[in-house]
């Protein structure tokens, strides 16, 4: 059995057309369970039916035209209930549903399991016999395995047909929308630029080939060159090598030779793939072989077959033209790299499409502060096939268009007219003073990263800067950056805002931010080896950083010092020390630097209890909702498939961001927030009434936030938030917000915020 889910499995997940390889899918189950009818119906959300997609054993003349209402027959019922239905004669069951030239008379026991991907019925799998009879337990449950695992495969496919626009029946599809999560808001229309990952192959996906003989002619090209690559490094070794690693070399010559190899990815291509995934097909053949030999030595081969297949498809991939970024380009991709930081930097780039991550993610987190539109975790959209296609980016509801049509471009077209008017509108709240109706004074900071942030953030009229990410130059380099070259990046950040504040965050990596050149591999990163615990196992990259920052600091005296991911007392103890000694070791140098502010993140459930002891050893606190939201609610702020769940505003949040103000009170030292939540409007009223008097946020949120505190009274807002602790449902904490504000005749599309 177990083999025959593989099979399936492996059938549909390889397609190029998923009604032929349903067709064989079919076939498979119906002799793998020994049955006489397996058929497979699909959700066609266009006509609104369920369509007879593949049969064996009933009239295959049916397939394509026989289709279903929700209401209709059998089918409609499991895909209602969306549970498994299985009977012993089908045709007594009073939802039955007889149609005509089905060819179903012949057949009494039927088992019909829905197919479900992420809570949405996609489609419903039968089999039946011609004898009377419920199905067995084991069958049932074999088939509801397989229905499970076919639902991705199934929604990958369909999501890939859709780019041919045809719908389920071949009708014409417009407006082919593929949903994520909303990373950055704002809308953009633009041309997709694929980022390609390092050549491996299994990213590589189906992709009809435009010109055949273009696609032969570049397969041949890449052979060629490999061949000749392995034939000099073969010479240029030959005399440190022992007899039998040279002769490797041979074999793999060889098998580049052997015209087996080349003639299956020819044949592939011939019919109508392009060479990248007719070679990822091929190799992947090869190496399943190899892996499933018993013999030690041939099973190892597999190796060699990977590697040999991803030097040919580098030279596929670096043939593809147009590698650099052209201007206004929607970057599309499984993840986006620091690399194209310094193009997102500088502003050319329309738009963000990431198949991974989530909106915390800090992809993500570093588009909005660029303002650039960015949708996350759209895991279904096939980005292989999507190079140069026009495609809109609707960052406010996390959706991906593709073949646009005439209305809902005007629409798109004019929600980014009215952004443009909108921004504009702000512009004038730069210089008016941050506080609430009442006149309480609110100062809004500025999360930074990059330089660019610096510019932006002057321009918003900020109160200095909550959270210097320091983490992002480190990203964007191939080596840790010098104490020289890292006081030039703090000086410049502390030289433009002084006297105001800079907070500067000892460096976090680990999580999700990783150095290319300081590789993390751990099962949970985001409970591992990350922020503080790094630093203080490596005193030599904390003791740099920190003499940087100080010496950066000398007669500009606004530099503040923060501690990420901290859990216990203990390592702000030793982080402390640390830091006094830098500051003894510069004065005996002859730099005349102060012990700056030193601070701690609450961002770990553990610190949040620990708020008055920290009071004693420390000059401030800054949440990070971030964090703090992910190790509370046990949510991953990277997976776009729990981003429904994660939410800074759940009443276990807000509970924890009432403690954390309340503690810090009484111990008497100054709280500030510098998490995401805090450039949210609906977070910021809260957060104002919950008594936070100091928020971080992206520059690009400021001015919206100022405009909705201006607006507010803060005796209200205290109200408001005092209310919100009660209730039991992050949903039900934000319409109540949204409909105080409504209530209080605060617009909240002025301030970017959508109808739910
Ligand atoms: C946070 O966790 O809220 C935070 C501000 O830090 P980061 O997003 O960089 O982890
Ligand atoms: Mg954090």
């Amino acid at each position: 059995m177990l083999h025959l889910l593989r099979q399936v499995v492996e059938e549909v997940n390889s397609t190029r057309d998923l009604q032929a390889s349903l067709r064989t899918v079919v076939g498979r189950i119906r002799a793998g369970m020994n049955v006489q009818v397996c058929s497979v119906f699909l959700w066609d959300a266009h006509v609104n039916r369920y369509v007879l997609m593949a049969t064996d054993g009933l009239s295959a003349d049916a397939i394509g035209k026989v289709t279903l209402t929700q209401n209709e027959g059998l089918i409609a019922l499991v895909g209602k209930r969306e549970e498994p239905l299985n009977l012993s004669d089908a045709t007594r069951h009073p939802n039955y549903h007889h149609v005509p030239g089905l060819g179903e008379e012949p057949f009494k026991s039927l088992l019909a399991v829905p197919i479900i991907h992420h809570r949405k019925v996609l489609g419903v799998m039968t089999i039946q016999r011609t004898e009377p009879g419920r199905f067995g337990d084991s069958e049932e449950a074999f088939m509801v395995t397989l229905s499970a695992q076919l639902a991705g495969v199934i929604a990958h496919a369909e999501a890939t047909g859709a780019l041919s626009g045809l719908n389920l029946m071949g009708g014409e599809q417009l407006d082919v929308r593929f949903a994520g999560v909303a990373g950055s808001q704002g809308v953009a229309i633009g041309k997709a630029h694929v980022l390609v990952p390092p050549s491996d192959l299994n990213s590589v996906r189906y992709r009809p080939a435009r010109d055949i003989a273009a696609e032969l002619a570049l397969f041949e090209n890449a052979l060629t060159k490999v061949r000749s690559e392995l034939t000099a490094t073969r010479e240029r070794l030959r005399s440190e090598l022992r007899p039998e690693e040279l002769a490797l070399f041979n074999v793999y010559v060889g098998i580049l030779e052997d015209r087996a190899l080349g003639d299956a990815v020819v044949e592939l291509i011939k019919k109508g793939e392009w060479a990248q995934s007719a070679l990822a097909t091929v190799m992947r053949r090869y190496i399943d072989h190899f892996e499933s030999i018993e013999d030690d030595y041939l099973r190892e081969r597999a190796a060699d077959m990977r590697d040999l297949g991803r030097r040919v498809l580098s030279h596929l991939q670096a043939s593809v033209p147009d590698v650099a970024i052209p201007d206004h380009a929607i970057l599309v991709g499984e993840e986006i790299s620091p690399t194209v930081f310094g193009d997102l930097a500088a502003g050319r780039i329309a738009a963000i499409v990431c198949t991974t991550g989530s909106a915390n993610s800090h992809v993500a987190i570093l588009a909005r502060a660029l303002a650039i539109p960015t949708i996350m975790g759209v895991q279904e959209l096939p980005w292989q096939g999507l190079q140069g296609e026009e495609l809109v980016v609707d960052g406010y509801r996390g959706h991906v268009y593709y073949r646009l049509s005439a209305e809902k471009r005007q629409y798109f077209e004019s929600i980014c007219k009215e952004e443009a008017e909108r921004e504009a509108d702000l512009e004038s709240l730069t210089d008016v003073a941050s506080e609430t109706s009442d006149g309480v004074a609110i100062s809004l900071m500025v999360n930074t990263g990059l330089q660019t942030d610096v510019v932006r953030s002057q321009n918003k009229g900020a109160d200095g800067v909550g959270l210097f990410r320091t983490e992002v130059p480190f990203m964007m380099r191939d080596r840790f950056p010098s104490e020289d070259e890292q006081a030039k990046i703090y000086r410049a950040q502390l030289e433009a805002f002084a006297p105001l504040p800079v907070t500067m965050r000892m460096l976090d990596v680990g999580g999700d931010k990783s150095l290319d050149y300081f590789p993390i591999v751990e099962d949970n990163p985001f409970l591992g080896w990350r922020g503080i615990r790094v630093m203080l196992d490596h005193p030599e990259l904390f003791m740099v950083q920190i003499r940087a920052m100080l010496r950066a600091s000398l007669n500009l005296n606004n530099l503040k010092v923060m501690l990420p991911m901290v859990t216990s007392v203990s390592e702000v103890e030793e982080a402390l020390a640390i830091i006094h000694r830098a500051v003894l070791e510069l004065n005996e140098e002859g730099v005349a630097v102060n012990l700056p502010e030193v601070g701690v993140m609450v961002e770990v459930p553990s610190a949040v209890y620990l708020v008055k002891e920290f009071a004693t050893q420390i000059d401030f606190i800054s949440v990070g909702s971030n964090d703090l939201t992910q190790y509370l609610l046990a949510v991953d702020r990277n997976n776009p498939r729990v981003a429904n769940i994660y939410d800074s505003l759940h009443p276990a949040v807000l509970k924890a961001l009432k403690m954390v103000i309340d503690a810090a009170n009484e111990g008497g030292i100054p709280v500030s927030l510098c998490g995401e939540l805090a450039g949210d409007p609906l977070g910021a009223v809260t957060l104002v009434g919950l008594g936070y008097r100091h928020l971080s946020m992206s520059s690009s949120n400021l001015l919206r936030v100022k405009s909705v505190l201006r607006q507010i009274d803060s005796g209200w807002a205290h109200t408001i938030a005092s209310g919100l602790l009660h209730l039991d449902d992050p949903k039900v904490v934000r319409s109540t917000l949204r409909l105080a504000l409504r209530k209080a005749g605060i617009p909240l599309t002025d301030l970017g915020i959508l109808p739910s």
